[in-house]
């Protein structure tokens, strides 16, 4: 590529977390951003509105297309309309707990989705031109037979999510092999932002918490308090994803911070920000939490009532089947990318709850406790 000659990158689940950044991300290197978006009877622009523009804008930072990772000549002619040189597969049907009430239209979308990008980019007559990314997942490890987690580590899912993924994983692995494909796997452990959905457990955690001391909720309903996951900050991930693309080689990596944390400490963390520390009581089902000593260290009002629990598990909030542990090793992606997570557990504590008190002087809403039927 020519000095000047201005990169085109194409991003599908742009308006999902790491889509609003990587998007920001490619738009400070200088890229031409497009990104694929599902069309909706709302507007699901929420996380990328401020780099959209007003509408027919031809100058705006990122090109926004209708499309669905689960139609293949709609991808098919958005390749050939704008002959990216990198394109980013982030869409997907993200959540594993939906993916036991949805398992066909994840595998739709998560397994087949990534072949179509892949097969289009083959047939397309770009394939010397474009590098893939594809958003691979921890969850591809499932019972995990090592620890941590490496790039050779076994594979073994335990959810549809986890199985679509790790199909998705290897149709990128086969297509570099048959293909000559510049396509690589970045096997992501969790990673959360202020911009995480909802419904996933930090970011309800934050905003529950905060929701209880306000006096605003009485309770945080969670399911399985044990699972340990290895949690990053979102906006350091995408950064190994754009790493990943400027290598000579394409090439799997695993991209984590190396620590893994309980949901229950994640918990124990949110209320201490707050200056409140919890006594459990209760095993399995009958588990609560309720507050023992608090001693404010913000200014605002905040308060509880003594003796209530406020933290109930509940069975609406656990899986038919949950991944145990997760602590991924990023080693190759230092010593190859140099990428490096600076993120640690406190701090994406401290920067999750910071953002749930902003939200929620603003508009706080009440949607990660959404109840669904049990399993
Ligand atoms: P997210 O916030 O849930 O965003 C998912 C994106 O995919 C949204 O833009 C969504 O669009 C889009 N999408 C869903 N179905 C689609 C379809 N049929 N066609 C096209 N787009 C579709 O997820 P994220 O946290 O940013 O994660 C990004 C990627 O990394 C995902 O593939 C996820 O599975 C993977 N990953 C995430 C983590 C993590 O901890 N965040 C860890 C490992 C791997 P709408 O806005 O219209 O719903
Ligand atoms: P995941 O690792 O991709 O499934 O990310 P989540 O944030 O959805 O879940 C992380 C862990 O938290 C899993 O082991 C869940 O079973 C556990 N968890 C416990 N309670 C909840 C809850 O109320 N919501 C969610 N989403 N997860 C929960």
């Amino acid at each position: 590529m020519g000095v000047g000659v201005v990169k085109k990158a194409l991003i599908t689940g742009v308006t999902g977390q790491d889509g609003s950044y990587l998007a920001e991300f490619l738009i400070s290197k200088g890229y031409e951003v497009h990104g694929l978006i599902r069309r909706a009877s709302s507007l699901n622009t929420k996380r990328i509105h401020h780099l959209c523009g007003l509408p027919h804008d031809q100058n705006a930072d990122l090109l926004l297309h209708y499309g669905d990772l689960t139609d293949s000549s709609g991808l098919n002619r958005l390749l050939e309309k704008i002959g990216p040189d990198e394109i980013y597969n982030l869409g997907a049907q993200s959540h594993v707990q939906v993916s036991f009430e949805m398992p066909e239209y994840t595998a739709e979308v998560d397994a087949l989705g990534a072949l179509r990008l892949l097969d289009a980019i083959k047939e397309t007559g770009l394939k010397e031109q474009i590098r893939f990314f594809q958003a691979s997942s921890s969850e591809i490890y499932g019972e995990v037979h090592e620890i941590p987690q490496t790039e050779t580590t076994a594979f073994c899912p335990r959810s549809p999510y986890g199985v679509a993924k790790l199909y998705a994983y290897w149709m990128t692995v086969n297509y570099r092999k048959a293909y000559s494909l510049h396509a690589s796997n970045g096997i992501f452990f969790n990673h959360e932002s202020p911009r995480r959905g909802e419904m996933f457990v930090t970011r309800k955690i934050a905003q529950t918490v905060v929701a209880i001391l306000r006096q605003e909720q009485e309770c945080l309903h969670i399911g399985n308090l044990d699972a340990k996951r290895d949690w990053g900050y979102a906006p350091e991930f995408v950064e190994a994803m754009w790493l990943m693309l400027q290598q000579d080689q394409p090439d799997d990596y695993v991209i984590a911070t190396g620590e893994s944390h309980s949901v229950r400490e994640f918990i124990e963390r949110a209320f201490s920000f707050l200056g409140a520390t919890l006594e459990w009581h209760g095993t399995g089902l009958n588990e609560t939490a309720v507050i023992k000593s608090f001693e404010p260290v913000f200014d605002f009002k905040l308060s509880f009532k003594k003796g209530v629990p406020v933290v109930r598990v509940d069975p609406a909030f656990l899986r038919p089947m949950d991944v145990e542990l997760l602590m991924g090793d990023p080693t190759k992606a230092k010593h190859v990318l140099g990428w490096e997570p600076k993120v640690r557990f406190n701090d994406l504590v401290r920067i999750m709850m910071e953002a749930a008190l902003a939200d929620h002087a603003t508009s706080f809403q009440n949607i990660g406790n959404l109840r669904f039927a049990p399993f």
